[in-house]
């Protein structure tokens, strides 16, 4: 156990020890010398114990271990090194060392398994290169074709693929996960929040991932004279955003104990001391488990804003800016897990993820779990994540028991 303990924290410090940003948290952007070289390490691990490896599409990295029917389902394993910039040490990370030591364990332990067992690496998690999160699995899954990952630029215009081949990266399976491939998709994967610090509890298991609606709303009205405009005359669109603003905080406590919403980004025109603003647009970022709430919560906004507007005298505009659905997990690996955790005398918490993760994508295509280790303080995505070593070797004995019978 306490090799376990050990080997862990050695391939984390490994894969950090790539990071563009030595002192200033982990910055490894997707296909930059730094992933490439935490990528790269991983992979040399995997090969040690005799996994194949091959580059999927996208870029994403599967080890496998064959087992006894190399062709049948596989039980997948995994998570992603991308990060944002300056985030932390763990995000993602912890889920690759988890498997990549549980995939070690079975060899080691020549645990027979008749499903192939497969370490992956899911590439541009974060969407802090190319702009968009899960890109790796979306296109593993086929929600991004091989045209639009051409066409997804970054911010220095280099495309997604382009990208890939500059890094060296060759493609050996250019093919989609389909159903069939995949019996089983675990993840482990810190929980960013701080649900489990408050129960106390040292592992998380993920019912559902919330779904996710993001909204621009513009609201128009008539920029003006700050000292020679009566009250009564202004048609102030920064006034009746206010209101809005305040009304969608309102709607999120009152729609479910789940549901949350954020207006995180905040513009005014034409931003001066002495002028009414003559336009003002902010975001809305509004998720919920249960797509009803999502919607129900999210058609009240509009609605707010309607009425809001038009009291007014103000006209709008709102933009989706994107969508995610919700997911819910398998019901039969949740209560699997749960099992396997209470073997360990540990009373796991059963909860939402309110972030999104690869394995969502992977829920249609497979019985799919994830098991949270807690954060500190709940803080992830910036230097002062972290999470104990303890619970990570933790949450690596369940996966490992939990595919070592899935794979069985
Ligand atoms: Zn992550």
């Amino acid at each position: 156990m306490k090799d376990r303990n050990n080997r862990i924290l050695l391939d984390m410090e490994a894969i950090n020890a790539y990071n563009a940003t030595p002192g200033n948290g982990i910055t490894r952007p997707t296909f930059s010398p730094e992933y490439q070289g935490a990528a790269t390490y991983v992979i040399d691990e995997l090969k040690k114990i005799g996994a194949e490896i091959t580059i999927c599409r996208a870029g994403n990295i599967r080890g496998r271990l064959p087992g006894a029917e190399p062709d049948a389902a596989a039980v997948m394993m995994g998570s992603h090194l991308d990060s944002v910039a300056h985030g932390g040490q763990f995000d993602g990370v912890v889920g690759v060392v988890t498997a990549l030591e549980a995939a070690r364990a079975i060899v080691e332990g020549q645990v027979n398994h008749r499903l192939p067992v497969d370490v992956v690496i899911f590439a541009e998690e974060e969407g802090s290169r190319f702009g968009r999160g899960l890109l790796g699995s979306s296109a593993w899954t086929g929600r991004v074709t091989p045209g639009q990952l051409a066409a997804i630029q970054d911010a220095q215009g280099i495309s997604f693929t382009a990208a890939m081949s500059n890094a060296g990266i060759e493609v050996d399976d250019s093919g989609e996960l389909k159903p069939g491939d995949v019996r089983a998709m675990l993840e482990v994967h810190i929980e960013q929040g701080a649900v489990l610090e408050k129960h106390g509890s040292r592992i998380g298991l993920v019912e559902a991932i919330a779904g996710i609606r993001q909204l621009n709303i513009s609201i128009h009205g008539t920029a003006d004279h700050a000292g020679t405009t009566p009250m009564a005359d202004r048609s102030d669109p920064l006034q009746a955003a206010a209101g809005i603003i305040l009304a969608i905080d309102q709607i999120a406590k009152d729609s479910g104990p789940h549901t949350v919403a954020t207006v995180g980004r905040i513009t005014c025109e034409p931003a001066q001391v002495n002028v009414i603003p003559g336009r003002v647009r902010f975001s809305v970022d509004v998720r919920d488990s249960k797509l009803k709430v999502l919607e129900s919560a999210v058609a009240a906004i509009i609605q707010c804003t309607k009425t809001s507007c038009s009291e007014k005298g103000l006209s709008f505009e709102i933009d989706q800016l994107s969508e995610a659905e919700p997911v819910t997990l398998s019901k039969n690996i949740i209560d699997f897990l749960e099992k396997k955790t209470r073997s360990m005398d540990v009373e796991p918490h059963r909860m939402i993820s309110g972030a999104g993760h690869d394995t969502a994508l992977l829920a249609g295509l497979a019985e799919a779990g994830m098991i949270f280790v807690p954060s500190r303080d709940g803080l992830s995505h910036c230097p002062q994540e972290y999470s104990r070593l303890e619970d990570i070797a933790l949450a690596c004995d369940i996966l490992l028991a939990a595919v070592i019978e899935l794979a069985a």
